[in-house]
């Protein structure tokens, strides 16, 4: 492990040779001067040759989802009406990655927003970004260089459900920044209405590494099934704490000493595991393994605190983030927060199983992610804490101190 730079937030570091990364241990943040020697200018390519490559190398985008960012490019009409979004605006409390990667190397995600434009033969883009430090960074760069003078850049509001990309695109577009009521996608209303090519900045990052790099030189590093690298932000007891750039591929063991306290991985949406050091960073066997890798967030409580705390902290959290429009959503995650809050004051299984009933009727009810994400994080909470739930049943508390490592918005911790 190389620590590239320390973070008033947190550290930066990386595996081998940082990619998205590289530079920052020379100069902290990178500047346009240094981003040309290290990167050069943004190689241009034609569509037909980027939707290829990004098949090629299976890139997924980093925002959460993991939708391959070849489908997504395949869905976008061209011409000079669609438009280019960057979601920077890293809703996940627990996430760091994004707004240190637009602090540090704001460049390259420059670059994967003309190499995209370019494509789609459009000059329209838009980067949303929420962290005041990360957009200045952005505002410095569009400034440093001469060809980014189509790029806006937009500071967001705070808020889980109001990153969510739909609720973005609304925001942008003058509504409130909630997602739509029924399904509609920035590939057919986005920007202005208009078609628009959206993903989380890291994705754009790699797209102009994949276009520099070609398909071979990207693959050089990583898995076979998902070449490259991911940044992921790492909490608690891991073997690096804040943003770490990973290749592909690498066990889950080397970022989680040997420890018998749970992990969460993938953060407020994600899913708590207890042998997470038998897996690999691959988007596709971590979701085949039922834990998805969502934001990058990789979490584990010190042994000797008392999980169970945490967990009803962030449920409590996750309920407050309801944006109200749908009932399920907005009445089930405070019911189900105060069964986790029952529970763990040492209730009795009646309120465990109320608790089962209730996520059955929470899931696949809203119009955004926000309660499957909040039922995925509190059912996997249930069955992987249960011998921690069971000495709160028992005894009404486990006697530990409550572990802090979860973060949470200002005023909420
Ligand atoms: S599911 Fe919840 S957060 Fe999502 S739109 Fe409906 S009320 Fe808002």
């Amino acid at each position: 492990m190389t620590v590239l730079a320390d973070h008033p937030t947190a550290s930066v570091a990386s595996i081998g040779e940082p990619r998205l990364l590289a530079g920052v241990a020379e100069h902290g943040r990178v500047d346009h001067t240094q981003h040309l020697r290290l990167h050069g200018t943004p190689v241009l390519r034609r569509r037909s040759w980027l939707a290829t490559a990004l098949e090629d190398v299976n890139l997924l985008g980093r925002g959460g989802a993991a939708f391959p960012v070849a489908a997504k490019l395949a869905a976008m009409p061209a011409g000079s009406h669609v438009s280019v979004l960057l979601n920077g605006s890293e809703g996940e409390p627990a996430s760091r990655k994004d707004r240190t990667l637009m602090t540090y190397a704001p460049h390259l995600v420059i670059d994967g927003a003309i190499v995209a434009a370019h494509a789609l033969d459009t000059r329209r883009i838009t980067i949303v970004v929420h962290d005041a430090t990360a957009h200045d960074s952005l505002v410095r760069a569009c400034d440093e260089r001469t060809d980014a003078g189509d790029v806006r850049v937009v500071r967001t509001h705070d808020g889980f459900v109001g990153g969510e990309i739909r609720a973005v695109v609304n925001g942008l577009n003058g509504d409130r920044a909630v997602p739509p009521g029924r399904r509609v996608l920035p590939h057919e209303h986005g920007v202005d209405r208009r078609p628009t090519f959206a993903s989380n900045v890291e994705t754009f990052a790699h797209v102009a590494l994949l276009a520099r790099l070609g398909t071979s030189g990207y693959a050089r590093v990583g898995a076979t099934t998902e070449p490259g690298t991911s940044l992921l932000t790492l909490i608690g007891d891991t073997s690096h704490h804040g943003v770490f750039e990973v290749p592909n591929g690498t066990p889950l063991s080397v970022l989680l000493p040997p420890s018998p306290a749970p992990v969460l991985i993938g953060g407020y949406h994600g899913v708590w595991v207890r042998s997470a050091g038998q897996l690999v960073l691959d988007r596709a066997a971590l979701r085949a393994a039922g834990s998805p890798l969502g934001a990058g967030v990789i979490a584990r409580p010190h042994a000797g605190t008392c999980v169970v705390s945490e967990v009803v902290r962030v449920a409590q959290w996750l309920a407050s983030e309801s944006a109200g429009q749908c009932g399920p959503c907005f009445f089930g995650l405070p019911a189900l927060a105060d069964d986790l809050a029952a529970l763990a004051a040492g209730a009795g299984p009646e309120r465990a199983d109320a608790a089962l009933r209730r996520l059955a009727l929470v899931r696949g009810r809203g119009a955004c992610s926000h309660p499957d994400g909040s039922a995925l994080f509190i059912g996997s909470a249930l069955e992987t804490l249960a011998p921690e739930l069971a000495i709160h049943q028992h005894h009404g508390t486990c006697g530990l101190p409550p572990s802090t490592v979860l973060p949470l918005p200002k005023g909420l911790s």
